[in-house]
């Protein structure tokens, strides 16, 4: 189990039990501490493996019907009409985090520019949040602690 009583692990990230608004077993779903667009939460597997070939089967089929809910209820709360479920599957699909995990991100018409551009937004993201650890004099563009907890909160009130 890769949970206390405060926190869960996502990767080497210690993730507070207040991002966390939904979780079953296997698995655990928390807002994103850099959302591309409202709504752009992460749902990921509660034991630690890095590659989506090492879940059991028990543990995908959580993770998928997991993100299924998840979708439904975010697309219908943030008044979207589609959604992106991504998974980046290794360092050399984009995955920055070694901890298997389906992007879940509610679409509107013309959110983009370019439909496809969600995925370099993402990437610029991730570019900016893996360099942050070098760079300490750059802006900070992470959300605070209680603009994610609120976010979270909100959330656990579709599930009652
Ligand atoms: P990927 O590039 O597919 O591995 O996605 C990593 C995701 O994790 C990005 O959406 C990040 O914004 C998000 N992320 C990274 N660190 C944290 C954190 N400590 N808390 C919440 N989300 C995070």
């Amino acid at each position: 189990m890769t949970s206390n009583s405060e926190y869960y692990m996502f990767g080497p990230h210690k993730i507070h039990k207040n991002f966390i608004f939904y979780a079953t077993n296997l698995s655990y779903v928390m807002v994103n501490l850099r959302p591309v667009r409202p709504g752009h939460v992460l749902v990921i597997p509660k034991r630690m493996v890095k590659r989506f070939v090492d879940l059991k089967g028990e543990e995908v089929c959580d993770l998928w019907l997991t993100a299924q809910l998840i979708g439904a209820k975010l697309e219908l709360f943030h008044n979207a009409s589609s959604l992106t479920l991504n998974l980046q599957d290794g360092p050399k699909a984009g995955q920055t985090v070694p901890h298997v995990h389906i992007h879940v991100i509610p679409r509107k018409a013309c959110d983009f520019k370019r439909n496809d551009d969600i995925y370099d937004a993402m990437n610029e993201n991730d570019r900016e949040l893996s360099k942050q650890h070098i760079d300490m004099e750059e802006e900070r563009k992470d959300r605070g602690f209680e603009e994610m907890k609120e976010e979270a909160h909100h959330y656990t009130k579709l599930f009652f």
